[in-house]
């Protein structure tokens, strides 16, 4: 391959230094060929749409909507599909980067694609909603497909609107394929487990970082900013293994009880009232307030960049376990690097919903559905091996855990791509 070595640049600086930047690192400490890290640094495809929806009090409003496909070389692309305000396509493209580097730590055959609708969901009726994700599907449809890319959940969706996806996915083929679509409802295909797999291999990485503190879950004091799908279920499991849970925030501010959230109480209050705003057992705190204040254990589950530089200088946490996905800027992470904080990369820390995203898959493929006890097993075996193959490699290697997971990620993906070599 002869090019000059330059990182793939679109017209609007694709992707971003950050997501390049951790990329090259693990590039340079791997020696890898430059021209294999100038090809893994631009996405194979980047799709924008525009998402007309009928809306219920007449007129239409007119949404745009990305999908993009960063790298195949393990497998079909696999990533979520996320409905937020801020959704630019430079988010979804470091986001699909991320995808490869997860599914390859994970040994999974997959490769990282991501998409997104600039939406704000609260704002829609439930119809405008299916007809805006219907639309979003068809604008996609020979773009996905179970062999070519499969679509999962992220923030802002959930199972309801991959049974849309799907539904749309199937109808335009003229049979049900539920294969193009994983965290399904069960009733057409899912799996158990499926739904709290993310914020459950959250809980288990928390737990063998504490072990390899010589800490136990038990009576670890832990920050939880967020408590969406990832968030929510962490906290209750993490709760019933015995940590103290001393804050939680949603979108309404953070909650603080130094004794201990009652978990199972507050998410009960926030699924009848659809936010925390109101809720009296627990003191107001700010954002900013939770994230720095003393615990064991924070966990940032909400969106990116939520911890830069300066934050990162008075985080009090000993270690920070990334339930979202680029939560901690470049700064934030050097930061915390020089100040011998742990950070649990976000391609570690929240695998567990892709990986039970392949288990979903596999079950679909073979038309063989497991029990939840299998599920969880799987889920508890395949994430805790990768725990210990960063901590081990991180050890060894005398870097921080995100390197080494980069270290183990990029690394499978290069050396796949040697063994296919490059068409044509
Ligand atoms: N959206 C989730 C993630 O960021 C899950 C993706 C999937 O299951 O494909 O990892």
């Amino acid at each position: 391959m002869v090019t000059e070595n330059v990182l793939w640049s679109a017209p609007t600086c694709l992707p971003t230094e950050m997501a390049c930047s951790n990329l090259e690192r693990a590039g340079r400490v791997l020696q890898l060929n430059p021209d294999v890290i100038a090809y893994l640094s631009a996405p194979r495809k980047i799709i924008t749409v525009s998402v007309p929806v009928r809306r219920d009090r007449g007129g239409v409003s007119v949404f745009v909507g990305h999908r993009v496909q960063h790298c195949d070389i393990l497998g079909p692309f696999k990533g979520g599909v996320r409905y937020h305000p801020s959704v630019t396509v430079q988010e979804v493209t470091n986001l699909a980067m991320l995808m490869t580097w997860k599914c390859a730590l994970l040994g999974l055959p997959y490769g990282g694609a991501k998409g997104g609708v600039a939406v704000n969901p609260q704002e829609l009726s439930v119809g405008e909603l299916e007809r805006l994700t219907r639309r979003y599907t068809s604008e996609l449809i020979k773009d996905i497909g179970p062999q070519v890319d499969i679509p999962a959940p992220d923030v802002g969706t959930s199972a309801r609107e991959m049974a849309w996806i799907m539904d749309t996915y199937s109808m335009q083929q003229g049979h049900a394929v539920p294969g193009v679509v994983t965290g399904k409802p069960l009733t057409i295909g899912g799996s158990l487990g499926r739904e709290q797999a993310t914020g459950r291999g959250v809980m288990m990485v928390v737990r063998e970082e504490l072990k390899t503190q010589g800490q136990h879950l038990e009576g670890a004091t832990i920050a939880i900013q967020g408590l969406g799908n990832v968030g929510g279920t962490a906290a209750l499991l993490l709760a019933q293994a015995g940590a103290r849970i001393i804050a939680v925030s949603d979108s309404s501010g953070g909650y603080y009880r130094a004794e201990g959230l009652d978990i199972p109480q507050l998410l009960d209050y926030r699924r009848e009232h659809r936010t925390l705003a109101g809720y009296t057992l627990a003191q107001p705190l700010s954002n900013e307030a939770l994230l720095t204040l003393p615990c064991d254990v924070l966990i940032p589950a909400a969106l990116e960049n939520q911890i830069d530089g300066p934050l990162a200088s008075r985080i009090q946490a000993r270690v920070v376990v990334e339930g979202a996905n680029g939560p901690v800027t470049m700064a934030g992470d050097a930061m915390l690097e020089a100040r011998g904080i742990r950070v649990v990369p976000d391609i570690l820390a929240n695998a567990g919903g892709v990986l039970v995203s392949y288990l979903e898959w596999v079950q679909g493929l073979s038309f063989l559905f497991w029990d939840e006890a299998r599920v969880n097993g799987e889920l508890e075996k395949l994430l805790t091996r990768a725990y210990h193959q960063v901590r081990v490699l991180a050890e060894e290697q005398v870097v921080s855990l995100r390197l080494s997971a980069y270290m183990l990620g990029v690394g499978r993906v290069a050396t796949a791509f040697q063994s296919r070599g490059l068409y044509p």
